[in-house]
């Protein structure tokens, strides 16, 4: 799997997807969870759920609560074990849009808030990202608006900068436990806002600097 490159014919190939929970004072709390700095929320998809910007997203079995969350997509170019969060920065090679498909609510056995995130998050499909913008053309994303529409309605509307773990701690705290690598990408968190979506929707989700990602929720899979 690879996503492409903005202004190139080249692509970046996507090793793994690492992504972050509760990053944001306003989703955790939506969610109905405190703000406490807590151990940051770590979990990965399927590099082959990527879905490319201007694809579908099919609608994903034994759930009827298929929810949105506009995140940054950080993408690495270098990594290892235990980077120095003052380091960190070196080691991006470029950043984009990404929207972490969520089986909110699941329709199985494995309801309720005991529902395993694998099962929640980590699906065919599940994974919209955009193009990659390298460093070398836009610098690195610690503020700027991220948004989210659906058929042209705002619902997401927040900023970078008031991400609870930024990019760098993020970096560092992941290689205290994984080594990571060039292709990795990280979904670094939603904003407040999430909410579902049905078959027949359109999603546009859009970082200030970074372009949109445009996506549409198609009818499920082994159906029309
Ligand atoms: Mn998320």
């Amino acid at each position: 799997m690879s996503l492409p490159v903005a202004g190139s014919d080249a692509r970046f190939p996507v090793r793994r997807i690492y992504c972050v929970g509760k990053n944001y004072v306003a989703h955790v709390a939506e969610m109905g969870g405190d703000a406490a700095r807590d151990f940051p929320i770590i979990f990965q998809k399927p590099a082959d759920s990527i879905v490319q910007n201007g694809g579908t997203v099919p609608y994903p079995p034994l759930t009827d609560d298929f929810h949105f969350e506009v995140e940054l997509l950080v993408a690495l170019k270098s990594g290892g074990y235990n980077i120095p969060e003052d380091e960190a920065l070196s080691h991006i090679y470029g950043y984009g849009v990404c929207i972490d498909m969520t089986r909110r609510r699941l329709l199985s056995t494995a309801t309720g808030p005991n529902a395993p995130w694998e099962l929640k998050k980590s699906f065919d499909h599940s994974a919209p990202c955009s193009e990659i913008y390298p460093v070398a053309q836009v610098g690195h994303r610690d503020k700027g608006s991220i948004s989210l529409t659906v058929d042209g309605e705002l619902r997401q509307d927040s900023n970078l900068e008031l991400m609870i773990w930024k990019t760098p701690e993020i970096i560092a705290t992941l290689s205290k436990y994984y080594a990571l690598q060039p292709g990795d990408i990280i979904m670094a968190g939603t904003p407040n806002g999430v909410g579902p979506v049905v078959p027949g929707n359109t999603m546009v989700g859009a970082i200030e600097g970074l372009g949109a990602l445009t996506v549409k929720v198609g009818a499920p899979l082994g159906t029309a």
